[in-house]
């Protein structure tokens, strides 16, 4: 099916007191259309600032420094042109910043880990959804005259500066399409609930709540950054099941970010396997999971014996992740110092990857080898370190 959105060769760095954090460095990948791409990584991978990057959410001092985010989208590439436009793709990271706010909402939107931090305490869960219905009917209409007033929290900073001041005012449009989009990510008496405040609903019904907000502007893409992490087991499972009746039922592509390769081999059509602020693997869940040649890959696939354990911890390999402040990042490969197959090569600098294609493909020299050769010789050594 088509592409949706294409990566190439992104770049996020913050620049702290302490150095240049290289959070994440050199990311390609392509979603197509009604696909869930999974992006999986211990903490500290960049995974979240890969799916800030995204949105581009990224806050001082941190910024996107390097790479191209296309976003596909027919309507605004016909009304613009300059070099942010190739064919129906539109780049957002040289977008002008006026028209990169009208894609939040209907390109783009994004659902967070935790649904208690991601809302306005101070106004009611249906006011809310109903704000970003209304939001987005704006911004469509005129992109340049609006503004925020619930910044601070997950869609008002989404959609900073897109927002009318409307203090208490929602249309009773946007006020029924809100009970309605309640109604379809499963509230039990939407029209009812719609009046609550967020401390009134539970940690899952909340993240229903949030799937309905992130839907208003009816996105072709959601970015969802744990969305599970923060429930319990059985929660988790439902909130899956309806991100997965959202993908099949609107046909709305998923970015779903995650630790937890349960998860992953529940959801996924292609994985991205993230270390140390790369994508160092990437494929469809069976190239992942049976036929992976990066050895990290390997390390993470074979720590869970089950993959059917809820929340199995990612525990891969012995050895830490490299600080990401380090001066030598590009300059070799990063597994380098856990990786029992390293040769020397892999010290002198790091192995290609094919940015633009979305095939089966590995950072690391052992792609370049017959894999299934590259993996016998590897089970031993892999046993000898682990
Ligand atoms: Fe190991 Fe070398 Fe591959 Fe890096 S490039 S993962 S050090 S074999
Ligand atoms: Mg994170």
């Amino acid at each position: 099916s088509d592409d949706l959105l294409r990566v190439r060769n992104l770049s996020t760095r913050f620049f702290t007191e302490d150095g240049q954090v290289n959070a994440v460095e050199d990311v390609s990948f392509t979603v197509r259309e009604g696909e869930v791409f999974g992006i999986v990584g211990e903490s500290g991978s960049g995974k979240s600032v890969t799916a800030l990057s995204l949105l581009d959410l990224v806050e001082s001092p941190g910024r996107i420094t390097d790479g191209e985010i296309w976003y596909r989208n027919p309507e605004v590439a016909d009304t613009y042109s300059g070099e942010f436009v190739d064919g129906d793709f539109v780049d957002v990271v040289r977008l002008p910043e006026s028209v990169r706010r009208s894609l939040r909402g209907p390109s783009f939107s994004m659902i967070f880990q935790d649904p208690m931090t991601s809302m306005d305490p101070s106004v009611t869960v249906g006011e809310q959804i109903a704000e970003a219905v209304e939001v987005q009917r704006r911004a469509s209409a005129n992109p340049r005259s609006t503004r925020s007033r619930t910044q601070g929290y997950a869609l008002g900073s989404l959609l900073a500066d897109t927002l009318v001041p409307t203090r208490g005012y929602v249309s009773d449009e946007a006020w029924d399409r809100a009970v309605s989009l309640l109604e379809d990510v499963g509230i039990p008496d939407a029209a009812d609930r719609a009046h609550e405040y967020p401390h009134e609903f539970s940690g899952g019904m909340l993240q229903r709540a949030m799937v309905a907000q992130a839907l208003a502007g009816e996105p072709d893409l959601l970015v969802a950054d744990e969305p599970t992490t923060a429930l319990d087991v059985t929660i988790q499972a439902q909130i899956l099941d309806l991100l997965e009746d959202v993908q099949a039922e609107r046909d709305t592509s998923i970015v779903l970010i995650t630790h937890n390769l349960g998860v992953i081999a529940r959801m996924a059509d292609r994985v991205g396997v993230m270390y140390a602020g790369e994508i160092v693997e990437r494929g469809t869940l069976a190239d992942v999971f049976d036929d992976h040649v990066h050895p990290y890959t390997r390390g993470l696939v074979e720590s869970v014996p089950d993959i059917d354990d809820p929340d199995p911890r990612l525990d891969p390999i012995e050895g830490n992740v490299p600080s990401l402040l380090d001066e030598e990042m590009g300059q070799r490969c990063y597994f380098a110092d856990r990786c029992p197959k390293a040769m020397e090569e892999c010290l002198e600098k790091p192995a290609e990857f094919d940015v633009g294609g979305d095939e089966h493909a590995a950072k690391c020299y052992l792609a370049d080898h017959e894999y299934a050769e590259s993996r016998a010789l590897s089970a031993d050594h892999f046993e000898e370190v682990a």
